[in-house]
């Protein structure tokens, strides 16, 4: 197989030998001072790193390189998106799931978790008590299943969550993350106006996604890493990739996760639109001990610092596995999107207390605070919580998205939906506290609005949110 970043064949893109290669080139050149320099300056410009570029910074370990990395990440992270940080929250829809893979609660063979599927009355509810807490943007979780989750069950899900209206609530963007499918199942989710669509690759590393895969659909490494592109010629412009970093040699994945987003750019002229970084964590029947290739704290805050600096346009997705500490050190070098109050459990966010007891969650959360409490945490922290959906409903999405972010326009509509939309959020679910935080917050945040058209427009818009009209959008 020979490298080729535009070629549709999986393992042509993600080409090992090439993986191999920039491995040893990354040893030989760790302490070439003035490439990483060279490198460093480009990164600095916004103009990205190519997996060999990036192979070699994180190859370096040098301190004072490493804090060069954090100290361009931070700069490049608040040039582009400010003090801002996008909310969602995952729904678990069901858990019923035919893979076997060796990381993941609900792989067929673990007999102790409850198997759950919501059906269209419960996904009200769910959708009902998520808006309560304020969330305008979901992800939604499906085990792979052709009896209990087929395409059909999906998309009446996103019609029920889409349709569900609560006093002010609405959830304004789904975002979608099932099992690699095909051209036709693609192109229907796309006419049912999802935002995203994620699928993590979990490893790069064919042999070993293969033993870390042993049974079902999942366990053909091609059809998996193909997906996107499939769902790209399905309509969909926007796709999110991911890996599960402690299953494989991380260096190994960092560098196919970044020749992923260049075969995308390649093919599509359109990288991905986000980019996921879980690690392995504790959940049931699954021992991280048994991956030796657990990711250490400080290396994973220099893998989103690399990842913010080699795609600087693409969105960067933290979940709620992570503790506080690593959070707040993420969002400062790459960070621009995280889940709060988040339910690992299907059902859990209109669950009774014997349900919030029956076993059902895919994994532990290590943050388990309220959305309002992590709204009130990066308000402390000088963050600027956003709720915005305003994008893809503009019909920004794909290469017209990549166009507004790269000449940095896209900024004067983040920071004024941001704005609204947590003075939404205020107005409707905030504790006393949170309103207080917020709104000098919000003082702070109105003069950053960068084009004063906007900026005057936004203020008006604020009053009449205090007045009871919601979802303005630029
Ligand atoms: Fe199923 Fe996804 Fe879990 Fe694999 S990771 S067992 S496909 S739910
Ligand atoms: Fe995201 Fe677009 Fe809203 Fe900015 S304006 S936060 S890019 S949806």
């Amino acid at each position: 197989m020979v490298y080729d970043p535009k070629s549709r064949v999986a393992e042509e893109f993600i080409n090992h030998d090439e993986i191999l290669d920039t491995l040893r080139y990354a040893e030989d050149h760790k302490n070439d001072l003035q490439l990483i320099g060279n490198i460093l300056k480009k990164a600095a410009t916004f103009k990205g790193m190519t997996h060999r570029e990036a192979a070699v910074l994180m190859a370096c370990t040098d301190p004072e390189v490493n804090k060069r990395i954090q100290e361009t990440a931070i700069r490049v992270k608040e040039h582009i998106y400010g003090s801002r940080i996008v909310l969602f929250a995952p729904l678990y829809l069901s858990n019923y799931c035919i893979n076997g893979c060796v990381y993941c609660p609900y792989h067929a063979k673990n007999k102790n978790i409850v198997r759950k599927r919501l059906e269209q009355d419960d996904v009200h509810r769910e959708v009902v008590a998520l808006q309560d807490l304020g969330h305008k943007r979901l992800l939604l979780e499906f085990g792979e299943h052709p009896k209990y989750a087929p395409i059909e069950y999906v998309l009446d899900c996103i019609k029920t969550v889409y349709s569900t209206k609560h006093k002010n609530g609405a959830i304004r963007r789904v975002n979608i993350n099932i099992a690699a499918t095909t051209v036709e199942n693609y192109r229907k989710l796309h006419e049912a106006e999802i935002g995203t669509y994620q699928l993590f690759q979990e490893t790069y590393h064919k042999e070993n996604y293969e033993k870390l895969h042993p049974k079902g659909p999942k366990s053909d490494y091609a059809y998996h890493t193909e997906a996107h592109d499939r769902a790209m010629e399905g309509g969909i412009d926007d796709v999110g990739l991911g890996v599960l970093f402690g299953l494989n040699y991380y260096r190994y994945d960092l560098i196919g996760l970044l020749m992923h987003a260049e075969h995308l750019e390649a093919v599509w002229g359109v990288g991905p639109h986000t980019i996921s970084v879980p690690r392995i964590c504790p959940a049931d029947d699954i021992n991280p001990a048994e991956f030796t290739n657990a990711v250490p704290d400080e290396t994973f805050l220099k893998i989103v610092a690399l990842i913010r600096l080699a795609v600087p346009y693409t969105g960067m997705i933290m979940s709620t596995r992570e503790s506080s500490r690593v959070r707040a050190e993420a969002l400062k070098l790459g960070i621009s999107q995280i889940s709060g109050g988040s339910k690992t459990t299907v059902g859990g966010y209109s669950a009774t207390e014997a349900e919030q007891m029956e076993n059902t969650a895919q994994f532990d959360t290590s943050d388990r605070r309220t959305l309002d409490e992590v709204v009130q945490w990066l308000l402390e922290n000088k963050y600027l919580p956003s709720f915005c959906t305003a994008c893809y409903r503009a019909g920004r999405t794909g290469d017209r998205f990549m166009e507004y972010a790269k000449t940095g326009e896209i900024a004067m509509y983040c920071q004024a939906n941001a704005v609204m939309t947590l003075k939404e959020y205020l107005c409707d679910y905030a504790s006393e506290k949170t309103v207080q935080s917020g709104e000098k917050v919000i003082e702070l945040e109105i003069p950053k609005i960068n084009h004063e058209k906007v900026r005057l427009s936004s203020v008006k818009r604020l009053k009449r949110i205090e007045e009871g009209e919601r979802d303005f959008r630029y």
